[in-house]
């Protein structure tokens, strides 16, 4: 037909999420937003999808060919973190989202209750005894005895806190900006943190993975760290150092640890982390995304978007997180 233009003719949705990620959960999010947002077309294959109707993107990590999808406005991750994207590779006019999900807020308080309860009640230690067939107990410490402090004080470590909070804990957190948590100490700045690592049984690593917080437990970190006290870390693995941790384990300064998240992972065999008998390691297991309430979240937040109000975990990147 003269004139007729077959590219314009071609079938271009008005705006497309792209699923760049694993496809057993993105058929779940593919069902969930088909009946959270019926208008909204949802391809799981970068290959075939109209570069141009791409409007969201939700990934791990970012496509190394961001730059095709011209009319892209929302960069989704699928996990809590965004440390994994170095913002730097996604230009400044994209809106960066974090994950902020029922499953993944639950599964770390079963995490962080689990790591507090098996320290507070001395695991690490009658697992060794286990294995020496020792029949030994020891001296019990009462909950309100026992100093509980999140380095930290978002959305996982908040939602932790109310699982802690009904065995009598005495609850401690520390933030960038000054908080306010009901039955909670809330601390800030460096006075802060000196104050609250003073009087921290058990540490709780909590925070995300920025330029200022990498590295950031550290010996002097654990220097301040009440004798016998122990450690969770569940932020990222590059939080840790993890030599200083297994001297202050050596020199018995420290009495235990519970470790999700290392650098590098996996960790590989043979690594001292795995050797010292005093610390636990779980394999990043402590919270996983899970994709029924996070295709809900994540339909919410293109709500919001579509009635231009903020996505929730709408990332500041002056801050990193
Ligand atoms: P949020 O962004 O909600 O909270 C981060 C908290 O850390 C805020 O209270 C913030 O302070 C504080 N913070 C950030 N930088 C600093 C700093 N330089 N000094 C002092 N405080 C600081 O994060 P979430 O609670 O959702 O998640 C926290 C982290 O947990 C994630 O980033 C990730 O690293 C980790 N995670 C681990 C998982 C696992 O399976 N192991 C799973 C999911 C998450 P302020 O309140 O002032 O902003």
């Amino acid at each position: 037909m003269p004139g007729r233009n077959l590219k314009s003719e071609k079938l271009k949705p008005a705006m497309t999420f792209l699923f760049n990620s694993d496809a057993a959960r993105g058929q779940v999010f593919r069902d969930i937003l088909a009946r959270e947002l019926p208008d909204l077309p949802f391809s799981m294959d970068a290959a075939s999808v109209d570069p141009d109707a791409v409007r969201y993107i939700i990934t791990w990590t970012v496509p190394p060919d961001l730059s095709r999808y011209r009319n892209l406005e929302v960069v989704f991750s699928i996990g809590a973190g965004v440390d994994q994207f170095q913002a730097a590779k996604i230009p400044d006019h994209l809106k960066i989202v974090r994950m902020i999900e029922d499953g993944i807020i639950r599964m770390m308080q079963e995490y962080v209750t689990l790591a507090v309860l098996a320290l507070h009640r001395n695991w690490p230690t009658y697992i060794l005894q286990k294995q020496s067939e020792f029949w030994n107990s020891l001296p019990p410490v009462q909950a309100a005895d026992r100093r509980i402090g999140i380095l930290g004080l978002g959305s996982l470590a908040q939602a932790s806190f109310d699982r802690l909070k009904p065995f009598g804990f005495p609850l401690s957190g520390w933030s960038r900006s000054p908080r306010e948590i009901e039955g909670v100490r809330c601390f800030h700045g460096e006075s802060g943190l000196r104050t609250m690592l003073s009087e921290t049984d058990i540490l709780i690593c909590l925070l995300p993975l920025t330029d200022d917080t990498r590295g950031f437990l550290n010996a002097d970190i654990f220097r301040q760290l009440p004798q016998g006290a122990s450690l969770v870390q569940v932020g990222r693995g590059q939080h840790l150092d993890y030599e200083a941790l297994l001297s202050a384990l050596d020199s018995g300064h420290l009495s235990g640890a519970v470790i999700d998240v290392t650098d590098p992972q996996p960790l590989p065999a043979g690594h001292p982390l795995w050797k010292h008998e005093r610390i636990i390691i779980t394999p990043y297991t402590a919270s996983v995304t899970q994709p029924q309430t996070a295709a809900v979240a994540v339909a919410n937040n293109i709500k919001r978007l579509r009635a231009g109000i903020d996505p929730i975990g709408l990332v500041d990147r002056q801050r990193g997180y």
